[in-house]
């Protein structure tokens, strides 16, 4: 059916008040329309699609922004943001249309989004589009988190067009053309801590309860609707899962970079991937976007800054709250760090093969983890290592050659003093032998992540029209806790190779 709106009109930039979402229409490419990737477990035990679908005009039309579905109207969401410390105002979907929300066979309702698919009222100075490069890195990346076990989107397609899409370089001052790309991400919500702040900054604070009561109905079941400590019960769960979460990021080495408050889900799930990176040779002051010159958001600030959003998001609760409410949720927020410390002590003690609580367990990860910094040995495959190698082979120090991370560590000074406080430690788990804590530790220590070169070296053949290690990586990474053949001859857990030694990754995208 014709909608009596007129999609140019209902697309032009502006700041919008008084509503969450603005109607907006993908725009459609001109051009050379192509599907690179999907997920089939996306298509199938999300969307309850049968992986043949993605070869019909249809699914690539719709996943393209060229077709929405009937009866559906496509929206680009309005919120705010702190973004780099300051109050940017309104960001909103500049480049993303909500297209509809699936309810699948499980009962579970899953939010579609386009990226990458044209302007909205809130694109700002920018062109709606998103280039393939970025969009790669995007689908790649959320899949393997979601298979590394951290809550994220997930993205269930992936299109290439030959429409020109323009971007600065940064680091040769070159503007180039690219092409633009579509993915199509899916996720229980896509609300923000943005989404609450812009309504409270400007004054809207009846939509701002609607907003939350309609949060707090559909995602936090175990929050009372009609109990007026409602909000202050939301804000605490939001502040538990946001340190479980970046605790997560931080027990496989990722940095997100771009930590704003507008990409900061109100669900506490990983989303808007843009210059992120996983940490290779161990360093807490590693920043995986060029262009954030401050390094605020270096991968050992991560939790300071999940302090910081917190806190911003708590102001926007705050004119719905009572004196005694605001109290209390300020007492909420100054046990974050406990929460956060415990669930990072935790996650580390597994990483190690660690049973029990022993005093010294935190001293003997501080010990380690100074270890990797001072030998720059690789964060993943030092702890991918440890899982490997047996209890006889570190009591020799006799650390065989393909275990090249541990190799590293091992010449420093005090390795040997740690290998024996570490097997020491081992001997007090009860009921454990050291094939039982091998494969314990080798079910949460990846052996592949998404490093930033290999991501690289996928986006380089992709952008002559060879998708083959978009696919292989997309393969590897659903399982990236099992050796894979492909995988070993291509290098993924190898040292990092010598000509991805200086790859840097800008926010342009
Ligand atoms: P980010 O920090 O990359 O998640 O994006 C910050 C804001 O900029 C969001 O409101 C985006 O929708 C918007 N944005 C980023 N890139 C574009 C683009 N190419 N066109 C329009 N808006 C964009
Ligand atoms: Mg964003
Ligand atoms: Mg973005």
């Amino acid at each position: 059916a014709m909608l009596p709106v007129d999609p140019v009109k209902e697309n032009y930039v502006r700041k919008v008040k008084n509503c969450i979402f603005s109607m907006a229409f993908p725009t459609p490419f001109k051009s050379g329309v192509r599907l690179i990737a999907v997920s089939k477990e996306v298509l199938e035990d999300i969307l309850d699609l049968d992986l043949s679908v993605s070869e019909t005009e249809d699914f690539i039309q719709l996943v393209s922004g060229e077709k929405i579905l009937f009866g559906s109207i496509p929206l680009a969401h309005r919120y705010g943001g702190h973004q780099f410390g300051i109050w940017a105002d309104q960001l909103g979907d500049g480049r993303a249309h909500l297209i509809g929300i699936y309810m699948n066979r499980q009962g579970e309702k899953w939010e579609l989004q386009l990226k990458g698919s044209g302007k909205t009222p809130y694109s700002r100075y920018s062109d709606g589009r998103a280039v393939l490069r970025s969009s790669v890195r995007e689908f790649l990346c959320s899949e393997a988190m979601h298979y590394l076990g951290i809550p994220t989107s997930r993205a269930a397609s992936l299109v290439v067009s030959d429409d020109g899409v323009w971007r600065d370089q940064f680091y040769n001052g070159n503007i180039v053309q690219e092409r633009g790309a579509v993915v199509l991400r899916v996720a229980k919500s896509w609300f923000r801590f943005g989404s609450l702040e812009i309504l409270a900054h400007d004054g809207e604070l009846d939509l701002l309860r609607t907003l939350l009561d309609f949060i707090i109905q559909e995602h936090f079941p175990s929050v009372d609707v009609k109990e007026p400590n409602r909000y202050v019960d939301f804000f605490s769960i939001v502040v538990s899962e946001t340190a479980q979460l970046i605790a997560l990021w931080m027990s496989v080495g990722f940095a997100h970079g771009v930590c704003n408050t507008d990409n900061f889900s109100l669900l506490s799930i990983t989303i808007d991937y843009g210059p992120f990176g996983f940490m290779e040779a161990y360093n807490p002051d590693f920043v995986p976007n060029t262009s954030d010159d401050e390094r605020r958001y270096k991968i050992g600030n991560q939790a300071n800054i999940g302090m910081f959003n917190l806190n911003k998001l708590l102001q926007a609760l705050n004119p719905l709250l009572d004196p005694r409410q605001k109290h209390l949720a300020a007492q909420i927020l100054e046990g974050y760090p406990d929460l956060y410390y415990t669930r990072f002590r935790e996650l580390f003690k597994a990483k190690l093969g660690l049973l029990g609580e022993r005093k010294g367990d935190e001293e003997l990860i501080a010990f380690l983890l100074h270890l990797m910094e001072k030998t720059e040995a690789d964060f993943t495959m030092t702890f991918r290592q440890l899982s490997e190698i047996t209890r006889d082979q570190l009591q020799e120090l006799a650390v065989p050659q393909q275990f090249w991370a541990l190799k590293m560590i091992s010449k420093h000074e005090l390795f040997p003093a740690w290998v024996s406080q570490y097997l020491l430690r081992l001997k007090s788990n009860r009921n454990d032998s050291d094939s039982e804590r091998r494969e314990r530790m080798t079910t949460v220590n990846p052996r592949y992540v998404l490093k930033n070169w290999m991501a690289e070296s996928a986006v380089q053949k992709a952008e002559r029209n060879d998708f083959s290690e978009v696919r292989l990586l997309q393969q590897v990474l659903q399982h990236p806790f099992q050796k894979h053949s492909a995988a070993e001859k291509a290098g993924y857990s190898s040292p990092t190779p010598s000509w991805a030694k200086d790859l840097r990754v800008s926010c342009s995208s």
